[in-house]
């Protein structure tokens, strides 16, 4: 076989860095294993005695990796994961040491949390929190050149049990729609399902740049995007990137980069070239809806690291370039009994899937009653700059329900009843050799937030940066809500059957407005989802309030995901990262401005100045230069200008308290501040030489060897 096939047992090595089922079942004896599965898959409390034998062989197993430290890893609201390493060591009385994991070490952590985010919920006085394991996710090791880590996947709270992460929250949304969707398929017939676990499958997009180049540019080091940069000749018009032959380079990158995932137990499927030159993708196996988020977050995390080693860096921001696609992030959704059935799967004939039907008008419900709640979830000063701009979904939330479908409830709409589905057809290739097929029934529909892809829910509004926890926390709560009011209504009805065919007719009648099968693109939509009274929350600053709604409180507290302060906390901490990153913008724009492009095109002038001169000297009429000499200069007087106002309205806007006033102030104030000190900037790139320009251009970064 050819070596390079060889040199990765992919059967061999998968999973090999994680405490998974396999492991575990090898290694810990039989009684251990089975309550610890226990409480893994039903949620039933672990004795301290089964943590000390469980605790023990992980770190048994984690020393044998190579790991001389562990940490309880978690996710605080910053929207990275952190980490505090705690070596393995016990000092003994001859003064030597032990290596030791306690079963209450597992189990409970205690970083100083001062420093995170908290929104208010803890003063830094009060700096405890503590970290509680989350046994449904598996630890892994994190090896790396410098030491190996064991990490324990862990929810934060603070010490009067506020959430302090997004993992707690998450958890707590699974239960919540377990036990209504429970609920669901008992009154159904499936009475042996004990519980329902929500699958995530998500699509993460990224940029590649060379490694050199990104160090050169102190807008990608310091705000992960370009504040600066206009178009090179060729962009994304030609579609030659999206799906294209992948770089011998970045191949290398994406072969290292499934192979480490692949250790850690991430199930890397797909990948491929996107849309924008130097844009790729990846997508995993999904996964139940944690370890799909800590996942997610692994993958994030080595895509960073891999891509160094091969003197590259991967830009997660959902817009590193203006003019050029930016980047999202697909959250695949769908919820599935521990017996095995998949709620969203309509079956053939979906007509006759009353289960379905009822579970599908439940989700639209859902989503019409809180499309401000998932809009937030996607809200963020980076991806400001996609949605609605023509490369991603708008930011009107609507549903993608696909032709089939949509006969269907249509039928439902008309009659109280549906009889038929519109079948596939067959694809004709026209071409002997190759086979005919069955078409789906359903075309695509990429410009939708939420569509239906054939047996789950795709949420496409994401930004590539984003943890994958909000949208679902979301997402779960806010559908068992309504699967509870159904429940309700079912369980009492005498005439079952004649109660669930009302209830689809009476959520269709009200919610059908949030299904759009359209082109969400289209200025047309905007206003025909005005007329329908979809909110258009086009701005972070605009969504954040949505947080705290009384309708949003009401919703997350009935289902205890979120209580109200948490709630409150949540919003301050999304005000006040939109307006430090406005902030940080603002402020290396200025630097940029400053000390690189206004002393390189002075330079440039005093160039041509000086040639000018030369030119005159030898008897000749040096126009060119003159009349470049005016523009640029007229150019360099509008930059100048311009820095000045960004410099006042930043300054105008820190002065405000934290909060949503500060907020809009960077919203309406410093981002066209910050744009009318671009313009100038961009033309100048254009007509001063190369050579002199301070820092490479969009075609060096987008076009790299
Ligand atoms: P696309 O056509 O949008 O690129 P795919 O159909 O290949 O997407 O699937 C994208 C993602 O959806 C993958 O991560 C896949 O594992 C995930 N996925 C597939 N089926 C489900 C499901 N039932 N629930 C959740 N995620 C799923
Ligand atoms: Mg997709």
């Amino acid at each position: 076989m050819d070596k390079n096939l060889k040199d990765f047992d992919v059967y061999e090595e998968f999973g090999v860095n994680v405490f998974n089922d396999y492991t575990m079942r090898q290694r810990l004896p039989k009684d251990a294993y089975k309550k610890l599965k226990r409480t893994i898959e039903e949620g039933k409390e672990l004795d301290i005695e089964i943590a000390n034998i469980v605790a023990h062989e992980m770190k048994e197993w984690a020393i044998e990796m190579g790991a001389t430290h562990y940490t309880h890893w978690f996710q605080p609201m910053t929207g990275v994961t952190a980490e505090k390493h705690d070596a393995f060591i016990n000092p003994t009385d001859d003064g030597r040491v032990i290596l030791s994991l306690s079963g209450k070490e597992l189990i409970k952590g205690e970083p100083d949390a001062s420093s995170f985010p908290s929104g208010g919920l803890r003063a830094t006085f009060e700096a405890r929190g503590y970290t509680a394991w989350d046994p449904t996710s598996p630890a892994f090791v994190k090896k790396t050149p410098n030491g190996s880590i064991l990490c324990i996947p862990t929810a934060f709270c603070s010490y009067t049990g506020e959430a302090l992460d997004k993992k707690t929250p998450l958890l707590r949304s699974m239960e919540a729609i377990s036990k209504q969707a429970v609920r669901i398929a008992h009154l159904f017939g499936n009475t042996e399902a004990k519980r329902v676990t929500t699958s995530v499958g998500a699509e993460q997009e990224y940029f590649l740049v060379d490694r050199e180049m990104y160090f050169e540019r102190k807008d990608l080091v310091y705000t992960g995007r370009t504040l600066f940069g206009g178009m090179p000749p060729k962009g994304q018009e030609m579609d030659d990137h999206y799906f294209g032959v992948i770089k011998e380079r970045v191949a290398g990158f994406m072969k290292e980069l499934n192979e480490e995932l692949w250790k850690l137990g991430v199930a890397a499927k797909t990948q491929h070239n996107e849309v924008a030159p130097a844009q790729h993708e990846l997508a995993p196996i999904y996964a139940s809806n944690n370890v799909a988020t800590d996942h997610n977050q692994l993958v994030m995390e080595m895509m960073k690291k891999v891509a160094e080693r091969h003197n590259l860096m991967c830009l997660l921001h959902e817009k590193p370039f203006e003019g050029i696609n930016g980047s999202g992030k697909h959250n695949n959704w769908s919820m599935v009994t521990d017996n095995g059935v998949n709620m969203l799967d309509p079956g053939k004939k979906p007509h006759e899937n009353l289960q379905f039907i009822l579970v599908l008008t439940c989700i639209l419900k859902a989503v019409d009653d809180h499309a401000d709640l998932l809009r937030l979830t996607s809200a963020s000063a980076g991806n400001d700059h996609r949605l609605g701009a023509n490369e991603a979904p708008p930011a009107i939330v609507s549903v993608y329900l696909g032709d089939q479908l949509e006969d269907v409830l249509d039928q439902f709409s008309r009659k109280g009843e549906a009889t038929h589905s519109i079948q596939g057809e067959t694809l004709e290739t026209g071409v002997t050799a190759v086979p005919d097929f069955k078409k789906d029934a359903t075309d695509r529909n990429r410009t939708s937030p939420f569509a239906f892809t054939g047996n789950k829910f795709e949420f496409r509004m994401l930004g590539s940066a984003a943890s994958v926890a909000n949208p679902n926390i979301v997402l779960n709560t806010i559908v068992a809500d309504v699967f509870m009011e159904v429940a309700d209504r079912l369980e009492k009805a005498e005439d079952f059957d004649k109660e669930v065919h009302e209830i689809i007719g009476e959520y269709l009648k009200d919610h059908k407005r949030i299904i759009f099968n359209g082109n969400g693109y289209a200025d047309e939509w905007v206003e025909e989802a005005e007329k329908r009274g979809l909110p258009n929350l086009k701005t972070t600053v605009d969504a954040i309030p949505s947080l705290v709604t009384d309708k949003a409180v009401e919703v997350f507290a009935r289902h205890s995901v979120l209580s109200k302060g948490e709630l409150e906390s949540r919003a301050e901490i999304k005000y006040e990262e939109y307006s430090k990153l406005i902030n940080i913008e603002a402020l290396t724009m200025v630097d940029m401005a400053k000390k690189q492009i206004l002393p390189a095109v002075m330079r440039y002038e005093a160039e041509l100045a000086n040639g000018a001169n030369a030119i005159k000297t030898a008897g000749v009429n040096p126009t060119v230069q003159l009349e470049m000499l005016k523009s640029i200069d007229e150019k360099l007087v509008e930059l100048k200008a311009a820095i000045t106002v960004l410099e006042e309205a930043d300054s105008k806007a820190k002065a405000i308290p934290e909060g949503p006033k500060q907020a809009k102030e960077y919203c309406d104030k410093v981002l066209p501040a910050m744009a009318a000190v671009r313009k100038p900037a961009d033309e100048l790139e254009f007509l001063v030489d190369k050579e002199a320009w301070p820092f490479p251009s969009y075609g060096d970064l987008l076009f790299y060897k």
